[in-house]
Formats: structure tokens, C-alpha cells, sequence
């Protein structure tokens, strides 16, 4: 396909496949496990769906194209993606991780990796000069985030692939928060692009999935050698699912990033408001940078009450969004990381990583803006009140 076609138009040529033998408009759902062979010497194109399958192939070409790389993979989850990704890497290897990594990612390279002789070292990654004295002889890859959960702080992609290349290390990059919409970590330099599909690609929370891309053959055939040998893929009807979310993704993310904007205004507005953590708003520390790089503040965006109470307050007079984990839905997702996402850190290391006690994320869905701003303001009331009868009891 032409170079010069849209983002928009690239993604429903390739999700959108014509069935070759039947012209249906869909990539059928092919739930066999198995295929039949013609020729008892040459096998054909699929012998077993662990190691391929037709519907899988079309979302794995899919991401491939819409990354701008080689060859895409379809895992069961972002953290099997992210697993199978760290699996490149031997016994006496080690990885440069950001402080803030997904919570997932922490787990598995404290707690399995390092048991496997796979070494990390957790770094400010957007302090560039921290990530270069973390790299070591042994260092295979240094890992991106951005922008970072739940305080949107941005990492500059190119810089770290320089000091990477500089190193003969990896760069691989989670896109979970941006998706190949708005930011293109391959375009950037990086090796590797993971997502956590389960988020906006999806967009609809039906589905729990993770995609790779990889820029190059090298890396592609050794993530498709342990794709297939690990057999975390995914299954064939979440595939499907995952195909008829990525159609609307670029729409839906727009849609929600506006909304996204104007809401982080509201809310720097508000005396509530200790602090928006939004990359779209101009006094945001990384905004610059993030401006170069990805090309929309994108749809989630943090924000940080007085204290707990309040916090609890606003999300008990809330009507709109659902109180839940995960984020990248239709629906407006409200969550609170210090009880979810960051739970497994204690009160200081929590306020090091700057998730006050009243800080709340919202990943914003497709509910119209102007109601949404109402619902918070509505909200709103009930924390001042809260806030007043603290002041009233402390006399
Ligand atoms: C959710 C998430 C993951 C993990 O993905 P799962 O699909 O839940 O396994 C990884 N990275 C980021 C940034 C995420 O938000």
C-alpha cells in the first residue's frame, strides 16, 4: 500500500481482509486446532495453531503494519508479550527498567527472571544520565514506558535507542498508553514495541490480550521460536475480537483524547486539584518532549485530591465512570492507584513515585466531555463537604 495513505485508512485496509475463498468482508474465525495436510512430503502454510493460525495471522499482520515493523505477535496477555519479550535474554544477561515499569513487569523480573540469572536495575528512565551509569557489559536491553503509569512522566525514545545502539542493548517500548495512533517507538529506533492489548486496542474491557512487533527479521524470528515455544499465544476467537477492536481504534482514541484534554483542564481549574499529571498540558514536565515524539496527549490522565478522603469521597459521588482496574475502554475507567495498580508498594514508596494518597487516574472513555466535566463537578460538592467536616472535627 501507498506510503502516503492515512493512519486511519492503513488500519481498515489491513483489518479489514476479504476472505479470499468466499468474499466475506471478515477474516472467518478459524477454530481449528488443526489443519489437514494434501502432501504426505510438504506440509502446508499451517500445521498447528500454537505455531499459526489464520485468524491470528491477520491481527499479527495487522499490528505489524500499523508499528511500521517486520512481523507482529498475538500473546494471551501484555504480561505474556512482555514475558516472552524478556526471554531473548540469558543467565548472566541484564535489563535497564524504569522505577515506575507496569506493575506486571516488576513482578516478573523480581520475582522469576532473577531466578533464571536474568539481572535489572530500576532507573529514573527520562533521567538520561541514570540510565547511561545503569548500563553495564552484560546489559541486553533497556526497557521503555511512556508515557509512565499513573504519573504520565515521558522518556525520550530516541535518546535512549542512541544510548542503547551507543551500548549494542535492545530498546524495547510498552505503547500500551499511546498505541500506534499517536506514538511509533519502531519509526523512533526501538527494537521493540509491546502492548498490552487488553487496553485501547481492545478498547471494549471484553478482551485480555498482548502484541509485539519487532522491527527486525533477527528479533522476529527469535520472538516467533519462543511465541511458539512457550505457547502463551492467543486464543483464535479473542483474535477475531481483538481485529474488530483495532477498526475503530483510531477513531475511539481521538475521540477519548479530546475529551481527555478539556477534562485535564477542568480539573488544573479546580481548587480541589493538587495536581494534574496529563503530558497534554502546556506546564506538564514532559510536555515538550512528548509533543515531539507522540502526537497526542493521549486518553488517561492523573489527578491528585488533598488526601485519601476526599479521593474516596469523589469516587463514591461519581455516576459516570466505572471504580475499576485496567483503563482503554469505551467506558470512562476511574482508579485509584495507591489501593490498585500500586498497592504492592508501601506509603513511602509510594509518595518517592509521587502517587499521593489522593491521587486518582482516569482513563477517559466515549461519554460525551460536557457531561462527564458535570458528573466530576457534581462530585466535587461532596469532597468540599468531606473536607469541611475533617477541618470541623480536627477543632
Ligand atoms: C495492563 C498493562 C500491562 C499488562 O497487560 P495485561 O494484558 O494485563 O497482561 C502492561 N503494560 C501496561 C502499560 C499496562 O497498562
Amino acid at each position: 500500500m501507498s506510503e502516503s495513505v492515512h493512519f486511519s485508512t492503513k488500519l481498515i485496509k489491513k483489518t479489514v481482509a476479504v476472505d479470499p475463498q468466499t468474499g466475506a468482508a471478515n477474516v472467518p474465525v478459524y477454530l481449528s486446532s488443526t489443519f489437514h495436510q494434501k502432501d504426505f512430503d510438504h506440509f502446508g502454510k499451517y500445521d498447528y495453531t500454537r505455531s499459526g493460525n489464520p485468524t491470528r495471522d491477520a491481527l499479527e499482520e495487522a499490528i505489524a503494519s500499523l508499528e511500521g515493523g517486520t512481523r507482529g505477535f498475538a500473546f494471551a496477555s501484555g504480561m505474556a508479550a512482555i514475558s516472552t519479550a524478556f526471554l531473548l535474554l540469558s543467565a548472566g544477561d541484564h535489563a535497564v527498567v524504569p522505577k515506575n515499569v507496569y506493575g506486571g513487569t516488576f513482578r516478573i523480573l523480581t520475582q522469576v527472571l532473577g531466578r533464571f540469572g536474568i539481572d535489572h536495575t530500576f532507573v529514573d528512565t527520562t533521567n538520561l544520565e541514570e540510565v547511561e551509569k545503569a548500563i553495564r557489559p552484560n546489559t541486553k536491553v533497556i526497557y521503555v514506558e511512556t508515557p509512565s503509569n499513573p504519573t504520565l512522566r515521558v522518556t525520550d525514545i530516541q535518546a535512549i535507542v542512541q544510548l542503547a545502539k551507543a551500548h549494542r542493548c535492545l530498546t524495547f517500548v510498552d505503547n500500551t498508553f499511546m498505541t500506534p495512533v499517536f506514538q511509533r517507538p519502531l519509526d523512533l529506533g526501538a527494537d521493540l514495541v509491546l502492548h498490552s492489548a487488553t487496553k485501547f486496542i481492545s478498547g471494549h474491557s471484553d478482551v485480555v490480550a498482548g502484541l509485539a512487533v519487532a522491527a527486525s527479521k533477527e528479533i522476529a524470528d527469535k520472538i516467533y521460536f519462543l511465541q511458539n515455544a512457550l505457547g502463551a499465544v492467543l486464543g483464535v476467537q479473542d483474535s477475531w475480537l481483538l481485529l474488530r477492536g483495532l477498526k475503530t481504534l483510531d477513531v475511539r482514541i481521538r475521540k477519548s483524547a479530546e475529551s481527555a484534554q478539556r477534562i485535564a483542564e477542568f480539573f488544573a481549574a479546580r481548587p480541589e486539584v493538587k495536581r494534574v499529571f496529563y503530558p497534554g498540558l502546556a506546564d506538564h514536565p514532559g510536555a515538550a518532549l512528548h509533543a515531539e515524539q507522540a502526537s497526542s496527549g493521549g486518553a488517561v490522565l492523573s489527578f491528585e485530591l488533598k488526601n485519601e478522603a476526599s479521593a474516596r469521597a469523589f469516587v463514591n459521588h461519581v455516576k459516570l465512570p466505572v471504580f475499576a482496574v485496567s483503563l482503554g475502554a469505551v467506558e470512562s475507567i476511574l482508579s485509584y492507584p495507591p489501593k490498585m495498580s500500586h498497592a504492592e508498594l508501601n506509603e513511602e514508596e509510594r509518595e518517592k513515585a509521587g502517587i499521593g494518597s489522593g491521587l486518582l487516574r482516569l482513563s477517559v472513555g466515549l461519554e460525551d466531555a460536557e457531561d462527564l466535566i458535570r458528573d466530576f463537578s457534581e462530585a466535587f460538592v461532596y469532597v468540599k463537604d468531606r473536607e469541611q467536616v475533617t477541618v470541623r472535627s480536627e477543632r
